[in-house]
């Protein structure tokens, strides 16, 4: 059982025959014994079924291939899967085919093969049976494991599609195995085959001679036709988690040698996103770096300049840099991804994954579905403070910056042009709320604000007063927030010597008019008497500053170019140069 087998950790269960192991290396394999479980099959320096020259004089293989796992209890992350196929096993009741289902790289060929060695092991002294542990030490185990047990067939049905590739099959199908208990067909990405190659398979599969095996493979179990589905044993893999592929990771570099910061295991396993083979693939990589950089090291900073943007935090910081409407440091983080090698419509693609993710996170609600705690955070943090139509907005603008960027002659210019368009739009009110604002304001009747006369030197106002004046005062005097509430919230409907009466633009989570009366008594010197309306006023200054701005827009959009632009992108809005967060929004929390 795999799980008496291995009490602590798969993971520290390193007897992979296929390593070519050294002596020291295989006294090592000794020692972890003791951890993973007397009765395993450690190999015997004499009866090491690998090729016997040292790893140095050994040519290169990859990672993802060196350390495939050749026992169940190196199979990572598959623990339900395992146990159902032990239990198959005990009970002698097994399929005649068996589904395996999975996105690339969780293992699905790595069980298909280790399912082969367990039904043809025969046992070291050979005697055994099927077994969910085969011994890796029997001819039929080191056969299969080397690619070469002739009663186990592969077969890529990416390469063999065609109902001749399928006959083959079926002809030998009808004769017993040569050497083996089983004769046992593989057949990966079998979703690839056509339909008749399909329907040629099905005859065989409803009545399978006894001794035949299939175990088919897919990363895309949908397009399977139901007939096939209903006469195979399904297993779906599952993603492996980040921490197990990092501990994973890990131990192939103790394995290897190599020195590696957690840190850099944990962008490399995030970065893998469940799948072992890509995590090895960029782990090669890595290790590569870190000969060529000459320190011998897998550091975190060297695995984020070769991830680029598949480092997930890179794209959450230019979506921060975005949001926060900071043009300079998305500039500077576009530049600085391009300079990594990321593609611009990579980039655009990322940024809508995320936007796509936080949607998803904000409708699920609760913790959302993330590799990486940062993520999971990020995540709920964005889907907490953004609202659905900003999201939807934000996606909408990606999309049209991927369009442009795909289709531009210079894609770098096009993504900086594009992400900043997403930038100031994103930074701009909602169209909606915007609209119903101004229309609003003409019902009313739009008012001018009350009599602008220029700053008053003396600390108290006179009776003509300057609602923008004292504003700027209020400011000046450091009461930046109750200024910014004054500019944005506060619409004047009274404005005498020691006395203001307003309405809100909109309802605040608390009465304001405690605060004003309190900054009014410091800026002015004398007590005011400050009553909240719950309607009336005249615009804020804010809004005063948006009818000028949409007045400017309505004057821009006449511009034929700048027309055409909107008939392509009704979502589109103009964007003045100047770079100030509409902050009023961000500083005051409304309760809505
Ligand atoms: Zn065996």
């Amino acid at each position: 059982m795999p799980d008496s087998q291995n009490p602590d950790n798969p993971l520290d269960n390193p007897e992979a025959e296929d390593s070519a192991p050294s002596a020291a290396e295989l006294e090592a394999a000794g020692q972890n014994s003791m951890f993973g479980g007397a009765q395993d099959t450690v190999p015997q320096p004499v009866a090491a079924p690998a090729p016997a020259p040292q790893a140095s004089s050994q040519p290169y293989r990859v990672l993802a291939r060196k350390y495939r796992p050749q026992t169940f209890s190196q199979l990572i992350g598959q623990e339900p899967m395992v146990r159902t196929l032990a239990n198959a096993i005990e009970r002698d009741r097994l399929a005649h085919a068996f589904l395996m289902t999975g996105v690339r790289g969780v293992g699905k060929t790595s069980t298909a093969r280790l399912i082969a060695k367990a039904l043809n092991c025969i046992g070291p002294d050979g005697q055994g049976g099927p077994t969910i542990d085969p011994c890796g030490q029997c001819e039929p185990c080191t056969a299969i494991a080397e690619g070469r047990h002739i009663d186990v067939i592969e077969m890529d049905a990416a390469s063999h599609t065609g109902v001749d590739d399928v006959r083959e099959i079926i002809e030998a199908v009808r004769y017993a195995a040569v050497s083996a208990r089983y004769k046992i067909y593989i057949i990966d990405e079998v979703h690839m085959l056509s339909r008749n190659a399909f329907n040629a398979l099905l005859k065989t599969l409803e009545e399978p001679p006894a001794h035949v095996k299939f175990l088919f493979a897919t990363t895309e179990v949908d397009k399977l036709p139901v007939t096939v589905l209903s006469r195979t044993q399904r297993f779906d893999l599952r993603r492996i988690p980040t921490e197990l592929l990092q501990s994973h990771f890990g131990w192939v570099c103790g394995e290897e040698g190599v020195e590696a910061e957690e840190e850099a295991l944990h962008m490399i396993a995030a970065a893998a996103e469940g799948s072992v083979r890509d995590g090895l693939s960029i782990l090669d990589q890595a290790i590569a770096h870190a000969d060529l950089g000459g320190e011998g090291k897998v550091t975190a900073e060297r695995v984020r300049d070769m991830l680029g943007l598949t480092d997930k935090s890179a794209q959450r910081r230019l979506l921060g840099t975005v949001l926060d409407g900071d043009a300079k440091a998305l500039l500077a983080g576009i530049d600085e991804q391009y300079a990594l090698g990321v593609e611009p419509l990579a980039l655009l693609r990322g940024l809508m994954d995320l936007v796509h993710r936080i949607t998803v996170a904000q409708i699920g609600g609760g913790e959302p579905d993330a590799p990486t705690s940062e993520e999971r955070a990020a995540l709920a943090d964005w889907a907490g403070r953004l609202t659905a139509g900003q999201l939807h907005r934000l996606w909408q603008l990606l999309l049209k910056g991927y369009d442009e960027v795909r289709q531009a002659p210079d894609p770098l210019v096009s993504a900086q042009m594009a992400l900043l368009r997403v930038l100031h739009a994103a930074d701009l009110p909602d169209p909606g709320k915007l609209a119903k604002k101004l229309e609003h304001l003409a019902e009313t009747g739009v008012q001018a604000a009350p009599a602008a006369s220029g700053e008053t030197s003396s600390p108290a106002p006179s009776a003509a007063l300057d609602w923008k004046g004292i504003v700027e005062r209020i400011d000046q005097a450091g009461h930046l927030r109750v200024a910014q509430l004054m500019r944005d919230w506060i619409r004047v409907e009274t404005l005498e010597d020691g006395k203001l009466a307003y309405a809100l633009t909109d309802e605040l989570s608390e009465d304001p008019s405690p605060e004003l009366r309190d900054v009014l008594l410091k800026v002015t010197g004398r007590r005011w008497e400050v009553i909240k309306l719950d309607v009336g006023g005249a615009p804020s200054l804010r809004e005063l500053e948006e009818i000028a701005h949409a007045e400017a827009e309505a004057k821009m959009r006449a511009h034929p170019l700048v027309e055409a632009t909107f008939a392509a992108f009704p979502d589109a809005e103009l964007a003045d140069g100047d770079n100030t967060p509409a902050s009023g929004d961000r500083a005051w929390s409304k309760r809505a």
